[in-house]
């Protein structure tokens, strides 16, 4: 039995969704990132609207390195008419020096080797764990739309510019294949297997009960977005949950307003929050998730 035909319209929409959802739950938890669940509730209640601040001083609307990252390997495959290593890890290394506000230490220790060596790759390491290359996954998911061996080439590739773990590849991976899978209109209970499969094979990451950990060791941030996207039942509802944990809020946002954006759809994300970020931010997300789409193989038809 074959699958249906994707709606290439509404893969598209899906798509721009995955990438703006990205940008508000970065947003979103940004201004309570490293904070715990009490301290958010003492200091906001519910935090549940875009107000920047936090302890990078934020304007309200402003993103940080999880969507900057993402903004431009977009740029760089959108430049290159598709995935290229050594153009993504440019880009990553000119981002790094455009002086971002922030940058975690082990995407700056990787570019830096990069931009030292020239090698794509740093040796495995314990300490690469952490969640900076499944933080990017959004446009690699949407270019590589349609080819699930493809997908799991390219995940690896740009996550070992900065991050060499077998917990943050399988991370990226699982990232990207539920994206894309939101992104063809997969049910609820489609992408529930999924991860419980995910959970299945790398037992690390099981998900349920919850242990309530969301730093940025990738197994925590993994638990946290899969955790709170399958027990909500909307995009601002799973949102709000994901970021009120606190931690890494910023990236567990983000990651989840990827899936949550690509799952519910564009109608799904709340007005308010999309009016707080900047309208170009907006178009350039929306018109590089497009691009995205119509260079992957499903875009380009070859499937
Ligand atoms: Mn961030
Ligand atoms: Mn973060």
């Amino acid at each position: 039995m074959s699958a249906p035909a994707p709606d290439l319209p509404d893969v598209r929409a899906r798509a721009r969704a995955a990438f703006l959802g990205l940008a508000l739950g970065d947003a979103l938890g940004a201004t309570v990132e490293f904070m715990t669940p009490g301290e958010i509730r003492a200091a906001h209640g519910v935090h549940r609207d875009i107000t920047g601040g936090g302890w990078l001083r934020l304007r309200r609307g402003q993103v940080t390195d999880d969507t900057e990252m993402s903004l431009w390997l977009a740029r760089a495959m959108d430049a290159a008419d598709g995935w290229e290593l050594r153009g993504a890890a440019d880009a990553l290394a000119g981002w790094l020096r455009s002086g971002p506000m922030d940058a975690g230490n082990t995407v700056r220790r990787g570019l830096r080797r990069y931009l030292v060596e020239g090698t794509l790759q740093g040796p495995e390491s314990a300490g690469d764990a952490g969640n900076g290359a499944a933080m990017r996954m959004v446009p690699i998911a949407l270019a590589t739309l349609g080819d699930e061996a493809l997908l799991r080439r390219v995940a690896i590739e740009q996550a070992w510019i900065t991050h060499h773990h077998p917990l943050s590849d399988t991370a990226c991976v699982h990232v990207g294949a539920l994206v894309q899978l939101a992104c063809l209109a997969a049910s609820k209970a489609q992408l529930r297997r999924a991860s419980e499969g995910f959970a299945a094979e790398h037992p690390a990451f099981a998900f349920e009960p919850y242990r309530g950990l969301a730093t940025g060791y990738v197994v925590d941030t993994l638990q946290t977005v899969l955790h709170f996207f399958h027990t909500t039942r909307g995009f601002e509802e799973c949102l709000v949950a994901v970021v009120n944990q606190g931690g890494d809020a910023d990236t567990t946002g983000a990651i989840a307003g990827a899936i949550a954006g690509a799952f519910y759809g564009e109608e799904a994300l709340p007005r308010r929050w999309v009016r707080a970020l900047a309208p170009p931010l907006v178009a350039e997300l929306g018109a590089l998730a497009e691009r995205m789409v119509a260079l992957s193989p499903l875009g380009r038809g070859v499937v």
